[in-house]
């Protein structure tokens, strides 16, 4: 249906963060692996959004969100960023739909907006709003009561909120025309004081907006990601034997396309494992002759640079190598140093252990090394 085509989605998220002490704008505090604002302009998905940004973050809306949304500048205050927003988009005709959504109610349950929507096509302006649960009382300047109000008729204004684009316009002239202008907390405001009706659509305490440093517990965090790796290799004599990236003197050396480090490659395909991506062998197949003899060193460094650039830290990673030959403990800072370099990670975050198998399996028979590594990933979100 055209539905869709007619719907225009603004998201005023000019706001600095101040009222929550946090040195970024909150619309970027973490929320389930990317930011609230991303997360809130996925519910939108399907729907041409406009963003309004904080001009002096600009880069990081820039970053984030260009490729997804039209991204205006906002203004001084959440009236000026909408109204910013809505005068930037063109083609907007009379019975076209503008829905105002807070970037700060990540719990919105997009499933309930068409219905929504059809409402305020019929009646011109729609707000999600919450019935009050408790009494409410009316106080003087005192704190003294003088009414208590009749709870039915009392409701909490939310978002979004929802505007067929003549009413909005025509409560714009209003607001331009009246000899003083009200300062405006929602855009609803703006409609009743141009006379022309609004009507609440119930909703539910669930879509509650993040306001206070107390909200941040509602909300989901970045969770940190395990990943395990696995390799074996046979040993060759006749090759150098190259562990964590280190030259160990004295081999023997292990057979494999690349310089066949054993270590490494565990540790890869943890790493890859914990981002769900694949293994090492999808990455560098090992009938591709780019990768003959290639050093592995080059291989993390190429996995880490990608999952870096996925916003990805390394919380720590565990190499467990088994061999029956050579001695490895004398090597063993060296392995850690160089595995940690290659990351460009501090020392700290990488552990490098080695064991023999007392003579069992084919470790203990030395036909071969095997390599097990443990990684703990974390999605780093604020920019
Ligand atoms: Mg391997």
């Amino acid at each position: 249906m055209g539905f869709q085509n007619m719907i225009r989605v603004l998201i005023p998220a000019g706001g600095t963060g101040q009222r929550m002490g946090l040195p970024y704008p909150k619309q970027l505090l973490p929320y389930a692996g990317s930011s609230m604002l991303e997360h809130v302009v996925s519910l939108f998905a399907g729907y041409p959004v406009t963003v309004a940004y904080p001009t002096e973050h600009r880069q990081v809306f820039v970053e984030k969100l260009a490729d997804q949304v039209d991204l205006v500048e906002g203004g001084a205050t959440r009236y000026l960023s909408v109204r910013n927003a809505f005068e930037s988009i063109s083609g907007l005709e009379d019975h076209h739909m503008v829905v105002i959504h807070d970037a700060a109610r990540p719990f919105f349950d997009p499933q309930t907006l068409p219905e929504a929507v059809a409402l305020a096509q019929k009646v011109g302006a729609v707000i999600y709003a919450q019935q009050a649960t408790d009494t409410i009382k009316q106080v003087d300047d005192s704190g003294l009561i003088t009414a208590t109000l009749p709870r039915d008729h009392i409701f909490q204004a939310q978002t979004p909120q929802i505007f067929r684009v003549d009413v909005l316009r025509r409560a714009y002239a209003a607001y331009d025309a009246a000899p003083s202008q009200e300062p405006l907390t929602d855009e609803a405001r703006l409609v009743e004081l141009a006379g022309l009706p609004v009507h609440v659509f119930p909703s539910s305490p669930r879509n509650r907006k993040i306001t206070l440093q107390e909200d941040l517990h509602l909300m989901p965090q970045a969770s940190p990601r395990i990943g395990h790796g696995y390799d074996v290799h046979r040993f060759d004599d006749t090759r150098p034997l190259f562990l964590c990236g280190v030259e160990i003197p004295g081999g023997p050396g292990l057979a494999g396309h690349s310089d066949a480090d054993v270590a490494l490659h565990a540790l890869i395909d943890a790493l890859l494992g914990a981002v769900g991506r694949g293994d090492i062998g999808s990455w560098f197949p090992d009938n591709d002759p780019q990768y003959a003899g290639i050093r592995s060193t080059k291989l993390l460094e190429k996995v880490w640079s990608e999952l870096r650039a996925d916003g990805y830290q390394l919380i720590n990673a565990d190499i467990t190598i088994q061999a029956q030959i050579p001695k490895l403990a004398p090597h063993r800072d060296a392995m850690r140093n160089c595995t940690a370099e290659s990351m460009d990670v501090a020392q700290d975050q990488i552990n490098v252990k080695a064991t023999t198998t007392e003579g069992l399996g084919f470790v203990g028979k030395r036909e071969g090394m095997a390599a097990q590594a443990v990684v703990l990933v974390m999605r780093e979100v604020i920019a």
